[in-house]
């Protein structure tokens, strides 16, 4: 297909001013600190995603409001990588992350992995050890986790907590070194086996693991555990706000417990492996703030189970237009802009809930209905021929592209003797009240003529095959004699001049609100078969020739579409990203 740029005004071209987004607690917390010129009156954040699956809608939430927080009080956003897990990890996910962060519009200032700060994270170990408030434990993962007690009873010391620093450096070092095999020990915090909070009883913070990294190669056999990592690079960055989902308030003191041992703002030596690769920032001592993660309805926002789909084949891939991926919705014909009003509307808050997907599809359409331009496309067509009008003749009808927005201009539109409409605009034994095209009855063509229906004309399977029509030449839109009325107003496309196109229709991908709500069912059992509904045979008007990816347009009556990936030259592939109303609750209900 010919790619014609066409450059759609942006939200921020035809909204009124931008009213203030609406306030939440992390916003006043922020705006407390900097008034009272805590961390120097600065806003740092991070966005760290671990690269193992394609970033989600759930993920645009945090993005929106790590950036979103920093922009607004004159601070900065780091992209860092959380990489410490070398099983996982793979470029393919990292350049998805990228094109998606720049698809939302959001620019980091400094881009970080986790992986850099393995030998500052290394030192920081060594620090905790030299303190007493670290030891090498040789229990075996499942001997730890018997030793750990429960909610209501305190876990039992290691046989090895009382190890003398001199031995836990030694043995600390050979771990390092290679010389004990996978699973043999662990570093651990030494905290307090009897503290009410599991998190606290003497956490892992390094294992050993014998897997290249795709960024470090061989050279480790330890890596470090999330919860040490963490808030330790974002006290190395001078991150001032590390804001989270509520799954990590429980971690909340172990993070600040780690940043407490360390002092790491008032000890150069921990980030002097820094300071020589050219990666030194003014450390901080951050703060964890947390918020309710995005929960949708009748799909999944987890990696893990992002991750089943696409590689069970349950999906065609990580941006499947049914994905809540921020590539699948990409694809889909989302905007960032609706994205992020969507976004917006949510807020931010500690109270978990579960947002209907029409929420999210209302933000679609109302960004779309403000700035979509207005096309005509027959889905399901079934042929017309104006029997009055003239053979071999055609003439081109000028249609506004939006009824709003004369900005964005006008097209021809070819009209001639044979046309398609939609199947459903016909009905030969209609039900009281239909106002669309039925024998001897009136219709008009949109932006065109009233015609009549005289004749449908069945074809060999019985089916109608064609209809019969006459037309009102004084009926023509725009005309004085256009004045008189009749009740429905259908799309169509000229015969002759259509485009023949494939068209995709999505559904809800899951049948149920809650797919992966019991956890004695395999989510995958409630996978809608009808998720997709492809359509090979639609009539396109000929100035949808040169829509161009990415580029949303309405089509009448229809919803919004935009070009797939899939087009190929002379045969474009159209995805529905929403329809123009709200049909599921009437379907379901
Ligand atoms: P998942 O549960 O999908 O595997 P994750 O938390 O493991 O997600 P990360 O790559 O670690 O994925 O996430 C990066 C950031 O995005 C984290 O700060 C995380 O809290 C945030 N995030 C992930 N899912 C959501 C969500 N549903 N709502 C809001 N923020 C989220
Ligand atoms: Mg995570």
């Amino acid at each position: 297909m010919t790619a014609i740029p066409m450059t759609l005004p942006t939200a921020a071209d035809r909204a009124a001013p931008a009213p203030e987004p609406p306030s939440h607690f992390i916003r006043h917390i922020v705006r407390r600190d900097v008034a009272a010129g805590k961390h120097g009156g600065q806003v740092v954040t991070r966005f760290p995603p671990e690269p193992n699956g394609y970033l989600h809608i759930g993920h645009a939430k945090s993005i929106f409001l790590n950036f979103g927080i920093a922009a607004e009080f004159g601070g900065r956003t780091h992209l860092r990588y959380d990489d410490t897990n070398p099983a996982k990890e793979e470029q393919k996910y990292i350049d998805a992350i990228e094109r998606d962060l720049a698809w939302l519009g959001c620019s980091w200032s400094h881009l970080r992995h986790a992986s850099d700060y393995f030998e500052a994270l290394y030192r920081c170990a060594l620090k905790l050890i030299r303190q007493g408030d670290a030891y090498v434990c040789d229990l075996s993962a499942d001997e730890v986790r018997a030793a750990r007690g429960t909610l209501t009873e305190p876990g039992r010391d290691s046989p090895w907590r009382d190890r003398k620093v001199a031995e836990n450096l030694d043995l600390f070092a050979r771990m390092r070194a290679g010389e004990f095999p996978d699973g043999s020990r662990t570093l651990r915090a030494r905290i307090d086996m009897a503290a009410a909070n599991i998190n606290l009883r003497d956490p892992a913070i390094y294992r050993i693991r014998r897997l290249a990294h795709p960024r470090t190669g061989e050279a480790w056999c330890i890596y470090p555990m999330y919860d040490f990592a963490h808030g330790i690079s974002d006290a190395f960055e001078g991150i001032t706000h590390s804001l989270c989902t509520l799954e990590f308030e429980d971690h909340r003191p172990l993070y600040d417990w780690f940043l407490d041992r360390l002092d790491i703002e008032n000890d150069p030596e921990l980030t002097a492996p820094l300071r020589d690769a050219g990666l030194w920032l003014p450390p901080s001592r951050p703060e964890q703030i947390e918020f309710a993660r995005l929960n949708l309805d009748y799909t999944v926002l987890s990696k893990r189970r992002l991750n089943e789909l696409v590689n069970g084949g349950h999906v065609e891939g990580w941006d499947d237009p049914r994905l809540p991926t921020l590539a699948g919705f990409r694809r889909r014909g989302y905007t960032p802009e609706a994205l992020r009003a969507f976004c917006e509307l949510i807020g931010i808050s500690k109270q978990e809930s579960v947002i209907p997907m029409e929420v999210l599809e209302n933000a679609l359409r109302d960004d779309l209905n403000r700035r979509a331009p207005r096309r005509m496309a027959v889905l399901r067509p079934l042929k017309v021929v104006l029997v009055d009008y003239p053979q071999g003749q055609s003439e081109t009808i000028s249609a506004a592209n939006h009824p709003q927005d004369e900005t964005l201009g006008s097209r021809e539109i070819p009209f001639g003797r044979e046309l398609y409409i939609e199947r459903d605009d016909f009905d030969i034994d209609p039900p009281k009240g239909f106002h669309r095209l039925k024998p001897g009855g009136e219709v008009r063509l949109r932006n065109a003529y009233i015609i009549r229906c005289e004749k449908a004309i069945a074809g060999p399977d019985g089916g109608i095959a064609e209809l019969h029509c006459t037309y009102d030449p004084a009926s023509k839109s725009g005309l004085p004699g256009a004045a008189r009325k009749v009740k429905g107003t259908i799309h169509w496309v000229s015969a002759r001049h259509a485009i023949d196109a494939e068209i995709r229709l999505y559904d809800r991908l899951f049948t149920v609100p809650y797919p992966a709500a019991d956890k004695n069912r395999d989510f995958k059992e409630f996978l809608n078969p009808e998720s997709l509904v492809t359509l090979a045979g639609a009539k396109l008007e000929p100035a949808l020739a040169a829509a161009a990816g990415g580029e949303a347009l309405q089509f009448e009556r229809q919803g919004y579409f935009t070009p797939d990936r899939d087009s190929t030259a002379g045969r474009p592939v159209f995805n529905r990203a929403v329809s123009l109303r709200d049909t599921w609750g009437r379907k379901a209900g």
